[in-house]
């Protein structure tokens, strides 16, 4: 039997399935500067993004067989330290692919229809504002025909083209390491396969009405004031991959100047703690990193965690 510090909550079935398992799972989260003094004690961690896993913490824990990360990314677990000490890292890499690809529809839908403007300004402004309100968000537009540039077309990138394809966009994919990817259009009664060809940045710029960002954060931004000037005028952004993937100074410059018409942000330099400018932008539809936070997701993500955590735990 081990013990388990689940640090940053997991669905109830990853947890159910754990005990289950016959293992002893503690869900009280332990601070950051608690962790050194307490995490010794435990033989396995569960994190999402807000605990760190750093070689520090993981030096003090001879006895850590595995540190799990319910989502994609591991930049908050320092992984090569970790298996270099013999220390399974898990993560959960498909779980959200679904959820994220929908909140950037989502994002794309509001801006494209103002829903994000109306429900800011339709309480404040009340009743009496209704007429003006209506003539201010009465140019809107369809997404049907529209095209789409899908910078990474891995898991994520891959179900955002699917859902462009599904509600007719065209699609011009990006993904210097994947040079075409077949793609499902539809769902559980339509099934229709596509395949997309990989082009490079420079072709896909000048020609996307929307472009939306799936791609790690590599330490450089993807988009910065070189790219934001080949695209077409009146563009709209969508990045719900990373922070920092972005250059947001020259995407503030870019709204300015009517470059990019919208932009539908869930990641941000910084997090949880972005620029005030981009939360008090009028034209950037917002989420906090809710990409993945759906129910479907936070189910998939716990069993597909609590698979991998026991599987490894009857081996070592
Ligand atoms: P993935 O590894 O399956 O796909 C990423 C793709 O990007 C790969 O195919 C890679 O070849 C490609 N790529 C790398 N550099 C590129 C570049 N410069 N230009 C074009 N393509 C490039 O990852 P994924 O699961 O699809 O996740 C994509 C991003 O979404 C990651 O940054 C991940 O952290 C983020 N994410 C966000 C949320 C959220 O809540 N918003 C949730 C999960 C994942």
């Amino acid at each position: 039997m081990a013990k388990i510090l689940i640090n940053d909550g997991i669905a109830d079935i990853g947890e159910k399935m754990l005990r289950d398992a016959g293992h002893e799972v503690i869900t009280e989260s332990i601070p950051q500067e608690e962790l050194h003094a307490q995490l010794p004690s435990f033989d396995a961690i569960c994190v999402r993004s807000a605990t760190k896993v750093r070689a520090s913490l993981i030096d003090v824990c001879p006895n850590l067989k595995a540190i799990c990360r319910g989502g994609v990314g591991l930049d908050n677990i320092d992984v090569d330290h970790a298996k270099s000490k013999g220390i399974a890292v898990i993560n959960t890499p498909a779980a959200s692919s679904r959820s994220v690809a929908e909140l950037s529809f989502a994002h794309l839908f509001s801006i494209a229809r103002s829903l994000y403007l109306s429900n800011r300004s339709m309480p404040e402004e009340g009743s009496s504002a209704f007429k003006a309100l209506k003539k201010s968000y009465s140019k809107g537009f369809e997404l049907y025909g529209k095209t789409l540039g899908v910078i990474g077309l891995g898991r994520i990138g891959r179900e955002t083209a699917q859902l462009g394809l599904s509600i007719g966009m065209e699609i011009i994919g990006v993904d210097p390491y994947i040079p075409k990817v077949e793609l499902i259009i539809g769902g559980q009664q339509v099934n229709a396969k596509h395949t997309i060809a990989s082009v490079s940045l420079e072709e896909m710029l000048p020609h996307a009405d929307v472009i939306t960002l799936h791609v790690p954060f590599l330490g450089q931004p993807v988009l910065g004031a070189a790219e934001f000037q080949q695209m077409k005028d009146g563009v709209v952004l969508i990045n719900a991959s990373r922070g920092g993937t972005v250059d947001e100074d020259a995407m503030l410059e870019a709204l300015e100047s009517g470059k990019i018409a919208a932009a539908g942000l869930d990641v941000f330099i910084n997090e949880p703690t972005p620029r005030p400018d981009i939360l008090a932008h009028p034209r950037i539809s917002l989420t906090p990193h809710t990409g993945a936070s759906t129910l479907e997701a936070q189910q998939k993500i716990g069993i597909e965690l609590a698979e991998k955590l026991i599987a490894h735990l009857n081996q070592s």
